[in-house]
């Protein structure tokens, strides 16, 4: 329940639902918001601990250190890079610099469902635009629209990709207009549209160390585009939280980005996994979408999604159901563990058995 006393223009704002994070973590197979099954990179730790700036001191406002490890890590300039409190940060900002009550946010019906809400927060006017029938993105449905375009490549909750000369189409078909690209999931199978940073002033790509990278909990994401894009963003930053970055996490980056063996090895298993998991489902009979990310979109005919959900989380395994009526009749799944895997698998074919 609100206050009385709540500003006028947050009494309809409808705040993002995080996914459950249950602390009796024992109980759960814990596949519901796409951390990664795999621990940070043991090197980064060791070199957090060494080189951790001293706590009792501000964390470094500009983040320099790990700017220019980011910018070596993409082949950009560091100006071109701004380090964030997570993806979400970076995502809000692009809707506070790009988007207000005269230019609309324009993304899709079915995508992640922070944008709505960074829309009512801002203020700012938005329009959904329907994916087709078979959870694709149609590029031609926004080339003509005014407005910031905000494209999560690979979808969420779908894990459907577009390949960088769609997105390019868009981008080129109007560079007065901003695109952005938000790449949570794209080390796991889809292309990055970083290098389009290079041509275009008018794409901003945002990334985080949540997924691929196992650090979750370190809240840490980046956005990556033009000078002057970036150069607007540090205006919102420092007119909001100078010292967004704190200097464990900053440190951690940094560690991270030095050991990218480590990111690619754990990528290269999820995908396994997630090659092993689509064909146990599909044995099974269920409808898997194509997914190029740590998850998976599953459906069944056989089981409505939201006690499909609930069943599962009976046996031990969280999944997420979300129930938006066009998706309320499919689970996301993350791809996590082996182990965990065989565990769904076989709670899965438990579902199905126990529907006969
Ligand atoms: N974008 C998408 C599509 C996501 O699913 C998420 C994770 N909830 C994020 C951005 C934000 O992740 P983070 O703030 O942890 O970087």
């Amino acid at each position: 329940m609100m206050s009385r006393y709540l500003s006028s223009k947050f009494r309809n704002l409808e705040p993002y639902v995080p996914g459950e994070q249950p602390q009796d973590m024992q109980r759960y197979i814990k596949l519901n918001t796409n951390e990664s099954p795999f621990p940070p990179s043991p090197k980064a730790l060791d070199y957090a601990a060494q080189n951790t700036r001293s706590l009792n001191l501000y964390s470094d406002p500009n983040s320099a250190e790990l700017t220019k490890a980011l910018a070596r890590t993409y082949g950009v300039e560091p100006d071109m890079v701004l380090a964030t409190n997570g993806s979400d940060e970076i995502l809000n900002f692009a809707f506070m610099a790009y988007t207000d009550r005269e230019n609309p946010a324009l993304f899709a019906d079915v995508t992640y469902g922070f944008y709505p809400v960074f829309a009512e927060l801002n203020g700012s006017a938005y329009e959904t635009i329907p994916l087709r029938d078979d959870f694709s993105l149609c590029i031609d449905d926004y080339i003509d629209k005014k407005g910031t375009v905000f494209i999560a490549n690979p979808n969420a909750p779908t894990g459907v990709a577009l390949p960088v000369s769609e997105i390019e189409r868009l981008v080129a078909s109007d560079t007065s207009r901003i695109v952005v690209v938000d790449e949570a999931y794209v080390d796991f199978g889809a292309e990055s549209c970083i290098p389009l940073t290079r041509k275009y002033p008018n794409v901003l790509i945002c990334q985080t160390f949540s997924k691929s990278r196992s650090f979750a909990g370190g809240r840490l994401g980046y956005g990556i585009g033009s000078g002057q894009i970036i150069s607007d963003l540090n205006a919102i930053k420092y007119s909001t939280n100078p010292y967004n970055i704190n200097s464990m996490t900053s440190a951690m980056g940094i560690g991270i980005l030095s050991d990218e063996a480590y990111t690619r090895a754990n990528c290269r298993t999820i995908m396994e996994n997630r090659k092993y998991t689509v064909e146990g489902l599909e044995k099974l009979g269920f409808k898997v979408l194509p997914s190029s990310a740590n998850f998976i979109f599953v459906s069944s005919d056989r089981v409505e999604g939201g006690q499909f959900y609930s069943i599962l989380k009976e046996k031990g395994i969280l999944v997420r159901h979300f129930t938006k009526e066009r998706i309320s009749n499919w689970c996301r799944v993350t791809i996590g563990s082996r182990r965990s895997m065989e565990a769904f698998l076989k709670a899965a074919k438990e579902v199905l058995d126990e529907k006969l």
